[in-house]
């Protein structure tokens, strides 16, 4: 094993209550944190009253600062990643610098801690003994093709959606899986207003259709048979 480590620490998806002792005590530790957004996190790191510098580190610079990063790990420097909120690396950027560690021999940690899938799938009475994670369905290419090969899944499926999405992504769904099939919406986890609502796709469609929706979504959809 080479140098320094890496350290992946999650973050609260909302609510700051969520933030873990252990991930206190390493982002007060370390040499330096690489941040998705430097702003989210300087209010998170100035909350928790903890002064570090940072490294941006997002999907646009992602390959430009990896030698970077790998080269000051190399040298011994223990640094800890953190997104905008929940767990790096997932749907946020992560795995590229992590795959870079493993390759380069680098000690990588990740620290157990906030993520929105794992709430929603616990909280959607579905099956969770097994489940697929599908992130973010295709916006245009490739989205056609990943609901169709969805359609005989049988595990619970989980996707991330925006509140711009959300009744599109409902409703397609509903086309691909047929109205009937069982599903969950979780929209602002841990939040003020937090809601779970459980029905057919093609009643949370409407029931989110009804009203301008605001927040962040997590959709469970029931497998198929
Ligand atoms: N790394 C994060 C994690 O571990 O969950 C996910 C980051 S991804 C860029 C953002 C998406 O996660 C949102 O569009 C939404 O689908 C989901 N999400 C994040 N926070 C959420 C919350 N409080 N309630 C519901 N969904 C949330």
């Amino acid at each position: 094993m080479a140098g320094g480590k890496l350290i992946l620490v999650p973050t609260p998806i909302g609510n700051l209550e969520d933030i873990t002792l252990r991930a206190i005590r390493v982002l007060g530790e370390v040499d330096a944190v690489i941040a998705e957004d430097t702003r989210v996190s300087g209010r998170l790191l100035q909350h928790l009253g903890i002064s570090k510098p940072f490294i941006p580190f997002h999907a646009h610079n992602e390959h430009h600062v990896l030698e970077n990063i790998i080269a000051r790990l190399a040298q011994g420097s223990t640094l800890a990643l953190v997104s905008d909120a929940g767990t790096p690396a997932i749907s946020d950027p992560g795995f590229l610098l992590v795959r870079a560690c493993v390759k380069a021999d680098i000690k990588v940690e990740t620290l157990p801690g906030p993520t929105a899938f794992v709430p929603a799938l616990v909280n959607s009475g579905l099956p969770c003994d097994r489940f697929t994670f599908e992130g973010f369905l295709p916006v245009k290419k490739g989205r056609q093709t990943r609901l169709s090969e969805l359609k005989t899944e049988t595990r619970t499926m989980i996707f991330y959606e925006s509140p711009h999405r959300i009744v599109r992504t409902l409703s397609d769904l509903s086309t691909a899986f047929g109205p009937d099939r069982q599903a969950s919406v979780s929209r602002e986890l841990t939040k003020v207003f937090e809601e779970n609502a459980q029905g057919t796709l093609s009643a949370l469609a409407a029931h989110f259709n009804a009203k301008e929706p605001k927040g962040e979504f997590v959709i469970c959809v029931g497998g198929a048979g």
